[in-house]
């Protein structure tokens, strides 16, 4: 390995050895950009690797909030403001019992490069909390959104740091966070994306992740396969946010999706899954993806969620959360003629997963490029903000369209220019990171 990488992976081993999601994810990008930094001497003149593992600013606080019964809960709360190089600091709030600082800087450290595939002028960042939603009536959700802005609005704004949704943040926890900024802060600006359509919220960014994955999945098709997602059989996880909308676009573009899941199991309904139904589930009631057999008895519901990875699909496209699939699992997708996989969550591939996708021949379309669509919507959210005026649903749409169909075409173009084609994890850190290092050397070092 050249040894400048190796240099600065050792250091950020040592000084971070406690948080092994943000270790995995700085390794599989440092790795992956030994061409260009041995053709980039002044990189390492410039510390830009030290500078680039270590975020700018890590903010972490209290958040105590009353439950319905009167009880006092304390929560802790995280903001990491990881790299402003091309833009203010974006990226999403993760509610969920798992969280700590480890998992929210690896989404922060994975954020910069897939801001910066997008294209447009953003920074990365991440937060969240290890509040658990689930089963929290809606009056103690207010209450802890409300006491988690409370603290966090000191830190951001428009155009300094401009948070978003992620697992278990939905329009919901939006709303309540945008209701105490505005009045702790008396403004009503493009603080958090998001939002309610009728208060500054932009079309199409409910859909935009599981849209913009299908998208680049179609695009990594055509030009890899000349193929499309007509007639395949597609099994997708989670049940949330990113995974519905997929399944909405998958099934438009002639798919059929075969399973769902949550955190409990997962459903496999061979007709193909109703997507009214589990909207229902899923959005009006809030239950679980069990529930879906009690509607259509022909599917059948499965406790324990890597099963899901046994069922025989052309395409995966996993969107529930990092490391859902295993070695052993992308094995069973291989063995089943799995040949393409496209990433929704976040780092849902361990490392070894990823070893098998690449030995097998399976497409693999990495999640910062896979799931960029969400932020690249948000940054549009942030353009009408700014302009004071909202584009249709249409036009939102197909910039969405055009800007995954582009993360792509980078991805591609890069793999191929440092003598990796085809590989668009190497060409998604190598394009992603291009862009965010000349910013910093424009920048300067503070001395
Ligand atoms: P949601 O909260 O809407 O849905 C998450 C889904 O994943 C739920 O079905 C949930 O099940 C399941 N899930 C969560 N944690 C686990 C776990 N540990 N094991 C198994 N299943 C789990 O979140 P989103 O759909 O918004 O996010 C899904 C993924 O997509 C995340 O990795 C997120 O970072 C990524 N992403 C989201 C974007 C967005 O715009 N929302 C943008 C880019 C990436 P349960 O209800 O049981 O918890």
């Amino acid at each position: 390995m050249n040894a400048y990488i190796e240099e600065v992976l050792a250091k950020v081993k040592q000084r971070d050895a406690h948080e092994p999601e943000f270790l995995q994810t700085v390794e599989e990008v440092l790795k992956s950009l030994e061409t260009v930094i041995d053709q980039h001497p002044e990189y390492q003149k410039a510390g830009l690797l030290e500078r680039l593992t270590e975020p700018e600013r890590v903010i972490e606080f209290r958040v105590t909030w009353t439950d319905d019964a009167g009880k006092v809960h304390v929560n802790r709360g995280y903001r990491v403001q990881f790299n402003s190089a091309i833009g203010p600091y974006k990226g999403g709030l993760r509610l969920h019992p798992s969280v700590n600082l480890s998992i929210i800087k690896f989404l922060g450290f994975e954020q910069i490069f897939k801001n910066s595939l997008t294209t447009l002028p953003i920074g990365g960042g991440k937060g969240g909390s290890d509040f658990d939603p689930k089963g929290k009536s809606d009056t103690e959700i207010m209450r802890f959104c409300q006491s988690f802005m409370t603290e966090l609005q000191r830190y951001i704004g428009p155009d300094t740091d401009v948070p978003a949704g992620d697992i278990g943040v939905g329009g919901r926890e939006i709303g309540y966070m945008y209701g105490q900024y505005k009045r702790l802060r008396n403004e009503h600006t493009g603080v958090l994306t998001g939002k309610g359509l009728n208060w500054g919220g932009s079309l199409t960014r409910t859909e935009a992740t599981g849209y913009g994955l299908c998208y680049l999945t179609q695009e990594m098709l055509k030009c890899m396969k000349n193929d499309s997602f007509a007639g395949k059989t597609v099994v997708i996880s989670g049940s949330g946010n990113v995974a519905i909308y997929a399944t909405e676009k998958a099934t438009q573009l002639g798919a059929k999706v075969v399973a769902l899941s949550d955190s409990n199991g997962y459903i496999h309904d061979p007709d193909g899954i109703k997507l009214d139904v589990v909207k229902d589930i899923k959005e009006v009631r809030r239950g679980r993806i069990k529930e879906y057999v009690d509607a259509v008895p022909t599917a059948t519901y499965t406790e324990g969620c890597s099963g899901i990875w046994t069922i025989p699909c052309d395409i995966a496209l996993p969107c529930a959360t990092q490391n859902e699939i295993d070695g052993a699992s992308a094995e069973e997708l291989v063995k089943n003629g799995c040949f393409a996989v496209a990433e929704g969550a976040n780092m849902p591939s361990t490392p070894e997963a990823i070893a098998v996708y690449q030995r097998s021949g399976v497409l693999y379309a990495p999640a910062k490029a896979a799931n960029a669509g969400g932020v690249a919507t948000s940054a549009l959210e942030m353009s009408q903000n700014s302009l004071r005026y909202s584009w249709s649903f249409e036009e939102v749409d197909a910039k969405l369209k055009g800007i995954m169909e582009g993360i792509f075409h980078a991805c591609y173009d890069a793999s191929k220019e440092y003598g990796e084609e085809g590989d668009l994890m190497a060409g998604a850190n190598i394009a992603g990171f291009l862009k965010v290092c000349s910013a910093m050397l424009d920048q300067g070092v503070a001395y």
